[in-house]
């Protein structure tokens, strides 16, 4: 393993290299700059430190037991936690306590759990409402089956996020098939996203982008990204 101060130094250069290409992705776009949320899961808390040293607030996690073990370890340093892979259920109660959002949400079961959850929890801790985004699954046909709902289904989720006390409806995610040009899948998504704001106004968040085609989410109007190896290189394999 590195020393915390080469660690340090390799994160800042990966962090300035990302940051360098957003704004180049968004020059010349209109409205405010996109959200870099580093997608920190399978790395350890230690590299989480440093990140929030180097001025990152936004981190994104897969894995409950993962993340609620890392925002533990790391309270107090103002971090905000994304909640960006498969949910269960009965995880709900646990992801309330530390995340920020939860951009996989894809089923009405989950957003009923999320909903109680958040209910016990606001009275406990007073916390604000939990923003929710819509996870839409681009791969016709449920192929490799990375998550979402199908685009058909957004509306009705929506209106029932809505309606949900302690829940706010962000907008939607998507993760662009694999194999597939992230350009369509990201140009497709950006028409999910205006008819969404057809009937909820305020749900304006897109979060779309990885490492890979950040560019081109940024280029279909990406509000959030989710970048995580080219910020701190490959993950360590899944235990
Ligand atoms: C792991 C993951 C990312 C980050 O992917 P990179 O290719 O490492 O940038 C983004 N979004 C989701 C949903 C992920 O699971």
């Amino acid at each position: 393993m590195a020393e915390p101060a080469d660690r340090s130094a390799e994160l800042a250069g990966a962090l300035a290299r990302v940051r360098e290409r957003i704004a180049a992705a968004a020059a010349g776009r209109k409205g405010p700059a996109p959200e870099l949320i580093v997608v920190t899961k399978f790395h350890p808390a230690s590299d989480i430190r440093l990140l929030a040293a180097l001025g990152v607030r936004d981190v994104g996690e897969s894995r409950d037991q993962e993340a609620s073990a890392k925002a533990a370890e790391l309270e107090g340093l103002g971090l905000r936690w994304h909640f960006i892979g498969q949910l269960q259920k009965n995880k709900a109660k646990s992801v309330v306590r530390y995340a920020h959002s939860v951009h996989s949400v894809d089923r009405a079961s989950l957003v009923d759990a999320l909903g109680k959850a958040m209910a016990a929890e606001q009275q406990a801790s007073g916390r604000p409402d939990l923003a929710c985004f819509i996870q839409v699954d681009l791969q016709d046909g449920g192929g490799e089956g990375r998550g979402g709902a199908s685009p058909a289904g957004v509306a009705a989720l929506a209106d029932r996020i809505a309606g949900t006390p302690g829940l706010a409806l962000a907008g939607v995610m998507a993760v662009a098939p694999l194999g597939a040009d992230p350009d369509a899948a990201f140009s497709r998504l950006a028409g999910i996203s205006r008819d969404l704001r057809l009937s909820h106004p305020a749900a304006t968040a897109i979060s779309a982008g990885m490492s890979q085609d950040l560019e081109q989410a940024v280029a279909h109007g990406a509000t959030h990204l989710r970048v995580g190896s080219d910020v701190l290189g490959a993950r360590p394999p899944v235990r």
